[in-house]
């Protein structure tokens, strides 16, 4: 039986290749599909608000995979999007990047699309 990306775990071995398309207008989610938050995402969720100081329910955040990203002003694939106010894309092979994701989680929880602000690379480490 072939393995699901779902359930791959080389998402925590590779490097990311790609940046990130929070809040842009002009990325395109390809093949997307309903992701139900692996457990793991709760843990890194109130990791991540410890941090960023906000209290926002988890429960609140719509989550998706995509098996791509693509911006299509530079063509360039992306590891996850935000989408204001509360929707979520990871790219399916970087289902459990912890940086990935909890960068994403930074722009839900502070609702900004502004990747000057300290909180991401202090509470995801991008
Ligand atoms: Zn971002």
């Amino acid at each position: 039986m072939p393995i699901s990306p779902r359930h791959s775990l080389r998402a925590i071995l590779l490097v990311p290749l790609a940046i990130y398309a929070c809040g842009e207008s002009s990325f395109e989610p390809v093949d997307v599909q309903p992701l139900i938050p692996p457990p793991v995402y709760r843990t890194w969720w109130s990791e991540v608000a410890a941090c960023t100081g906000v209290t926002a329910p988890f429960e609140q955040v719509t989550w998706y995979e995509a098996s791509q990203l693509i911006d299509r002003e530079t063509g360039r694939d992306h590891v996850g999007a935000w989408k204001p106010p509360h929707t979520i894309y990871i790219h399916s092979d970087y289902l459990l990047y912890v940086a990935g994701v909890k960068h994403e989680m930074v722009h839900e929880q502070l609702q900004t699309r502004d990747h000057r602000t300290e909180a991401f690379l202090r509470c995801a480490g991008v």
